[in-house]
């Protein structure tokens, strides 16, 4: 009976050289800086399958592989010093963390979801957000406050407002809805105050003696609306800041 020889499953040299590369390979990173993950095997550079020294292996890509291994190609070959030199820089790369910032910056809309995050900032970031996290609507309040609000939820509506990236526009969306409920809330329940001409608002005063219970299920309401919204802008950027950092 004959038998296939088996494969040698990896040993601990071999899981080494796949951790201390993360399946990127030495010669595209060599040759273009690419950092990026890609179908390979491991290579013994002397072609001794034997020599399981640490420095006689790479991981390399299927193409660089089979090109390294050729021994009829007209190309002019790469050596074994190139390779390891080659792999040593591989391993410094991924050893200061570029093969990660690579991955960040490789989507497509990159650059346009980082000024989509500034903007909501810039929006809401100052003023309506100490606004939103201190406030009790039972109390008055310039309706000026919810400005920056008003420009995420009403404004900045359109397509080129949305991000590329599909997790941060969920949680765009997420904080367009609950700013929206918010703002429904204000426009139904409270009304300017009598002989101010700065826009001050409030639930009125009337309703707490007319029907106590109801007056205080508004501002509940409210109060509630108003801490969706800062989770929702606090999950926002969190959440753009690790993705879209540089
Ligand atoms: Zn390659």
């Amino acid at each position: 009976m004959t038998k296939t020889p088996r494969k040698p499953t990896p040993g601990p040299i071999e899981l080494m050289v796949l951790d201390k590369s993360r399946r990127r390979c030495a010669l595209c990173f060599h040759v273009s800086g690419d950092l990026t993950e890609k179908l390979g095997q491991i290579a013994h550079l002397d072609q001794n399958r034997a020599n399981f020294a640490e420095d006689n292996l790479a991981f390399l890509c299927m193409s660089h592989h089979s090109l390294y291994d050729s021994k009829t190609s007209q190309h002019k070959n790469y050596t074994i010093a190139e390779v390891k030199k080659a792999r040593d820089r591989l391993y410094e790369a991924i050893e200061q963390g570029l093969h990660i910032q690579e991955a960040r910056k490789t989507y497509v809309g990159f650059d346009d979801d980082r000024v989509t995050l500034q903007a909501i900032i810039d929006a809401m970031g100052g003023q309506t957000m100490t606004f939103l996290r201190e406030f009790d609507f039972g109390n008055t309040f310039p309706i000026s406050n919810l400005e920056g609000l008003k420009v995420v939820v009403l404004d900045r509506c359109h397509a080129e407002h949305e991000f590329v990236d599909r997790e941060l526009e969920a949680l765009r969306k997420k904080l367009v809805e609950t700013g929206r409920r918010l703002l429904n809330l204000i426009v139904t329940y409270t009304f300017p105050l009598q002989n101010n001409s700065s826009g001050w608002v409030k639930i009125p005063d009337e309703w707490e003696e007319n029907d106590h219970h109801r007056f205080f299920k508004i501002i509940a309401e409210m109060n509630d609306a108003a801490n969706g919204v800062c989770a929702a802008y606090g999950d926002l950027v969190r959440a753009g800041r690790s993705k879209l950092a540089r």
